[in-house]
């Protein structure tokens, strides 16, 4: 649990979220502009008249004449970027880094662009586009990791199985009567989750673990941080009907705790989505846990969201775990098969979903 002062003080609603609706053009459309916009329209004609130089930057007419960038993404997949007319463009900005796409940092404002679209230019006029976004100054600099370079798909154990939970807050009491958030986090794959409580006593935490494992399975490992009060015998006794085995986290550096990070990451987000939307933070905290889970973790080189889809894995429920704990590999898709040979290196993994029986 964070106890450092924050400033929470919402300001009131601001009129002002102009990149918020989404970017409402047509094909149609975007032809015309694109053919129109001043700074595309050389280009616009040295691509229809197949210039190489122009075409070995990867720039393209399809056959119905709008023009894109292809390009190579990490995975290997060729990508073809929409060309965006000057028109558009502050649109397009503002819909890579306001709102659900959470006011993070250059980098990550990059990311999300990168995927769709492209102008000539357009890193540069991002870049200058997050410097100056006056709710991200209001609110102060995002704290942003170095990228790790990746070039391969990472080889994730199993994603859900170690999860670490805390508890964030006090915050300021929401009109719903909450004032702190339980966090998980998939320490594998970085997808977050959290879940708005009244008070941090066994019940609401037995209730929030519910409604996470409800929506990802029940988790092999919870890591938790030593000495926190949330932790007490009720839950505890939860957590080991369901055959999850409780660690303590006390040697973590809290530099490289990702759960630390992804705590100050969320509440930075709060803060400004609450310069936005008011002082509800409960209400904020949804399309902070969406723009979480899109853009790529440093860490990994991926969005949670895309490990998550790459898994390809099933939300476990407690059947599921206690017939395989029994006969481990029978019934089982190869795929699945595979991936639970895996994992079998952690040999308790699978012994204690015997306690269900119990
Ligand atoms: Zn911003």
């Amino acid at each position: 649990m964070e106890t450092e002062d924050e400033d929470f003080s919402f300001s009131a609603k601001e009129t002002d979220s102009n990149g918020l609706s989404l970017v409402k053009i047509d094909t149609k459309t975007l032809l015309r502009k694109q053919k129109e916009c001043a700074t595309l329209k050389d280009l616009v004609e040295k691509v229809s008249r197949k210039d190489p130089k122009e075409f070995l930057k990867g720039y393209k007419m399809l056959p119905n004449g709008l023009l894109v960038k292809q390009q190579t993404d990490k995975l290997g997949e060729q990508r073809q970027l929409l060309i965006i007319p000057e028109e558009y463009r502050e649109n397009i900005k503002a819909l890579c880094h306001e709102g659900t796409s959470g006011h993070l940092g250059v980098t990550k404002t990059k990311d999300a662009f990168a995927k769709y679209f492209y102008w000539p230019q357009c890193y540069k006029d991002l870049e200058e586009y997050v410097k100056t976004c006056d709710k991200c100054q209001r609110v102060g600099k995002v704290n942003e990791k170095k990228k790790a370079p990746m070039k391969l798909v990472p080889i994730i154990p199993e994603v859900f199985s170690k999860i670490n939970v805390d508890a964030c807050g006090p915050l300021p009491t929401t009109p719903k009567g909450k004032k702190y958030f339980i966090t998980a986090m998939c320490l594998a794959s970085k997808y977050p989750d959290a879940v708005p409580v009244e008070d941090i006593t066994s019940a609401s935490v037995v209730d929030a673990l519910m409604q996470i494992f409800s929506r990802l399975g029940f988790p092999k490992i919870i890591q938790i941080d030593q000495g926190r009060s949330f932790i007490s015998e009720l839950t505890q006794g939860f957590l080991q009907k369901f055959g999850v085995k409780v660690i303590h986290s006390s040697i973590y550096h809290p530099q490289s705790n990702p759960v630390e990070m992804f705590h100050r990451t969320v509440r930075r987000i709060l803060r400004v989505l609450c310069l936005e939307a008011g002082s509800d933070w409960e209400q904020a905290i949804y399309p902070a846990l969406f723009s979480l889970r899109t853009v790529v973790h440093e860490s990994t080189g991926f969005s949670p969201a895309e490990l998550f889809t790459m898994t390809s894995r099933t939300v476990y429920g407690t059947t599921k775990t206690t017939r395989n704990a029994v006969t481990p590999y029978a019934n089982m898709s190869p795929h699945e098969t595979s991936r639970q040979i895996e994992s079998s290196a952690n040999v308790e993994a699978d012994e204690r979903y015997l306690s269900v029986f119990k």
